[in-house]
């Protein structure tokens, strides 16, 4: 019996004339994905991938690859039978003899898209479902409450039997390239790898940057950045990372800022650097991991005098959400036990004692005017590694 996998997507078909172009980049995206991994075979109806992979020993991977590419909202595998309806009876038992186990309950759901089949939908059902449940004699046809439903698609290209409880999740969300292009700020923390991979469910193509302050921070501490790069980019196939040296910046803040100002300031720069690198490489927005009252520096106050050094969007997609929250996506993206590992960050190596959590404006650009704020910015981007980031496993 043949097996194919079935991919199914959501919302790219209510984006009306759009519809056509993101069904492309999806594809292309499930391309790319699958290049270097098996040979298949894709065809698309109505909403849904049909994947044929001709290496058997191959699905499991494919699966799991799927299961990463955003646009697709669930993957199972289905048996392929002859466009017949009694090759369709004869492949639904036996592809499905290990689900209809004694005292299930079950209901078969058809849809035929070929109209040149000659049974109606109800009709299959009808059909299918008899035939399921003679050969079963202790299940029970159930339509309002089964514990198994029992699909059949019936295709122009062939016709298709799966159970639907089999069905795993994707990722959901839109297709990597149907957005434009951002910049993640990149820390080693946990916020900033689960904010870049929500921006990148909604279909944006993600960049990163990091700030780095040898020998402050340690190699081990770049490394691991670069770990969380490659953890993001199973997701969105590569990450461009920017590593920009930091130390001078940071010691010159602490030498002529007062000790209350440092973080904002530093966050400052940040921003401002993080700008230029974005603009020189086509990205539009900023994307950050902040999270409204999380620490001193991510008051509303805070981030008003941290962003108002930029002029593009801040996209802050944890802003409103809780440590506990933004922990079960860490883990869910795999992203967790690397964000956890306890090498310094850049900020906490420079924390002051006692933060600012009310500042204005004037006071941080007044403690700023001690610096030479574009002759340091230069001097960063002067020295800004360039790494691709390819997927972890
Ligand atoms: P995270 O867990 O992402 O490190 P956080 O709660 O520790 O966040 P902050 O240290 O205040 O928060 O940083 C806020 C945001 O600034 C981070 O989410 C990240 O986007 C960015 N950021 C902080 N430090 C760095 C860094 N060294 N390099 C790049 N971006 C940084
Ligand atoms: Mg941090």
């Amino acid at each position: 019996m043949k097996e194919i996998i079935l991919a199914k997507y959501g919302e790219i078909i209510l984006k009306g004339g759009n519809r056509g172009k993101f069904e492309n980049v999806l594809l292309n995206n499930i391309r790319n994905s699958l290049k270097n991994v098996a040979e298949f075979k894709m065809r698309l109806a109505q909403a849904a991938i049909y994947i044929d992979v001709f290496d058997e020993s191959k699905k499991d991977i494919v699966v799991e690859r799927l299961s990463k590419i955003f646009g697709i909202v669930s993957i199972t595998r289905a048996a392929a039978a002859e466009k017949d309806i009694e090759d369709i009876k004869r492949v639904a038992v036996e592809y499905l003899k290990d689900d209809l186990t004694a005292g299930t309950k079950f209901k078969v759901e058809a849809r035929r898209s070929d109209k040149g089949f000659p049974l109606k939908s109800p009709d299959i059902c009808t059909e299918v479902g008899g035939y399921i449940d003679d050969c079963f004699p202790d299940i029970t046809v159930d339509v309002h409450n089964p514990d198994k439903t029992v699909r059949v698609e019936v295709r122009d290209f062939g016709a298709y039997i799966y159970c639907e409880e089999n069905k795993i999740q994707g990722q959901g969300g839109m297709p990597i390239g149907t957005g434009s292009k951002a910049l993640l700020l990149l820390s080693g923390g946990i916020d900033s790898p689960v904010a870049g991979h929500m921006m990148s469910k909604r279909g944006v193509e993600i960049e990163a940057v990091n700030f780095f302050s040898y020998p402050y921070t340690s190699e081990r501490a770049k490394e691991k950045v670069i770990e969380l790069a490659s953890i993001l980019a199973r997701y969105t196939s590569k990450v461009n990372l920017y590593i920009v040296p930091f130390t001078e910046i940071q010691l010159q803040i602490r030498d002529k800022c007062p000790e209350e100002h440092l973080t904002l300031v530093m966050r400052r720069f940040m921003m401002r650097i993080a700008e230029r690198i974005a603009r020189a490489n086509k990205s539009v927005a900023l994307v950050t991991g902040e999270s409204a009252g999380q620490v001193a520096s991510q008051t509303l106050a805070a981030l008003d005098v941290t962003n108002a050094v930029v002029d593009m969007p801040v996209l802050q997609p944890l802003i409103g959400m809780d440590k506990n929250e933004i922990i079960e996506r860490s883990i869910a993206i795999g992203a967790y036990e690397t964000s956890i590992l306890p090498y310094e960050d850049c900020c906490t190596v420079f924390t002051p004692k006692h933060p600012t959590t009310n500042p204005a404006r004037a006071k941080i650009e007044k403690s700023e005017g001690q610096l030479d704020v574009e002759a340091l910015i230069e001097d960063a981007l002067a020295g800004v590694e360039k790494i691709e980031v390819l997927p972890g496993v």
